[in-house]
């Protein structure tokens, strides 16, 4: 069916500034990581785009890899733009990404400006797309000259293949230098993509601090812990649970005891605070205004809808934030 986004979508949601830029973002964007290759139905994908956008989030995160296979994500997300989103392209924020192993040799992985470049255009193809709004390096390479990746960012900028450039999983003392590099050839850093949740407090160790002093905006990957942190395993494990899927991220056996224990007390936490788990951990990650977006995925619109509802009951109280270190410790 011929679809129209809803008329009210841009009262629900909050947008926030990535950094110094001049761009904002949704507090809650929506990652296309799982749920969206080949293995998933399109029209499952198609819905949870449609809600997302319906619900005021205006940015879907995409890299070369995602499927699977590698690329059908890409393929399939611009199968969906084609026929449902063409006339709302200028209301979204499309990034991707290179750096993960993409195709065979030398030149399909890493931080060459070769595989860069090649891997952009075929991002662009897949998604049938002239630019992307955002283009990341996705890890660093120990190999390629930090140099060298920079400029190849800088060129696809200048190129107009994409209108901002950004990191991902750089860690804070890397991360300085990228950014000093980017920033001398004219092609300020819009933004870094690290892991952070409740159970990945790594960006608190100097990223964020780095992040903030250099006006880069920052937007948390799996701020859920891929789902952990929410009430899905509390009784078991779900058949349709990522955890049940044979992800090679999240592995039943990492769902430990001890682990389940916290999330118990978590999740009670929430409940007297009057939100789901979700809502709560969502919120942990926005406090003190240091992260620009959340970056969710989702396997049902009834998650994205727990997202946008967090954004109602934001405030932690001293003991709050307290008593979530003391269960994290
Ligand atoms: P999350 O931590 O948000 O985990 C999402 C999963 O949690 C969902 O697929 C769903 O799992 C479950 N979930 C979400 N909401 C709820 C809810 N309300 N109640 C119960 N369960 C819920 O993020 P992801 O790990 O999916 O990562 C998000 C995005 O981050 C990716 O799509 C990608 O864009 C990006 N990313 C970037 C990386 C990088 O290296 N830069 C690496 C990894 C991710 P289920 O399927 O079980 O329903």
């Amino acid at each position: 069916m011929h679809y129209r986004p809803a008329a009210e979508r841009y009262q629900q949601m909050e947008y926030r500034r990535s950094g110094r830029s001049g761009l904002k973002l949704p507090a809650i964007s929506l990652g296309l990581w799982h749920n969206f290759g080949d293995t998933t139905l399109v029209d499952n994908s198609r819905q949870l785009l449609r809600h997302a956008f319906d619900r005021g989030i205006t940015h879907f995160d995409l890299a070369n890899n995602y499927g699977p296979p590698p690329g059908s994500a890409e393929e399939n997300f611009g199968r969906i733009l084609r026929e449902d989103f063409h006339a709302w392209r200028d209301e979204l924020i499309i990034s991707t990404k290179a750096g993960y192993t993409m195709w065979e040799g030398p030149y399909g992985d890493w931080g060459s400006r070769k595989y860069l470049i090649a891997s952009l255009d075929q991002s662009l193809k897949r998604m049938g797309l002239e630019y992307v709004d955002i283009f990341y390096h996705h890890r660093p390479d120990p190999e390629t000259p930090l140099e060298e990746t920079m400029r190849a960012l800088d060129h696809v900028v200048r190129q107009g293949k994409a209108l901002y450039a950004a990191l991902s999983n750089y860690p804070a003392e890397l991360a300085e230098k990228a950014l000093a590099i980017l920033r001398d050839l004219g092609t300020p850093c819009l933004i870094h993509q690290p892991k952070y949740s409740m159970f990945e407090r790594t960006p608190e160790n100097g990223l964020l601090t780095v992040l903030e002093r250099e006006g880069v905006g920052s937007i948390a990957f799996s701020p859920l812990a891929g789902g952990v942190l929410t009430d899905r395993y509390l009784q078991g494990i779900p058949q349709d649970s990522r955890a049940a899927s044979g992800s090679q991220f999240l592995k039943a056996n990492q769902l430990t005891e001890e682990k389940m224990e916290k999330v118990r007390q978590l999740n009670a936490l929430a409940e007297a605070r009057g939100q789901k788990l979700s809502q709560m951990a969502l919120a942990w990650v926005l406090r003190g205004d240091r992260v620009t977006s959340v970056l969710i995925g989702a396997s049902k619109t009834s998650q994205i809808d727990d997202a946008v509802g967090m954004l109602s009951q934001r405030h932690f109280s001293d003991d709050e934030l307290t008593r979530i270190d003391e269960i994290l410790r």
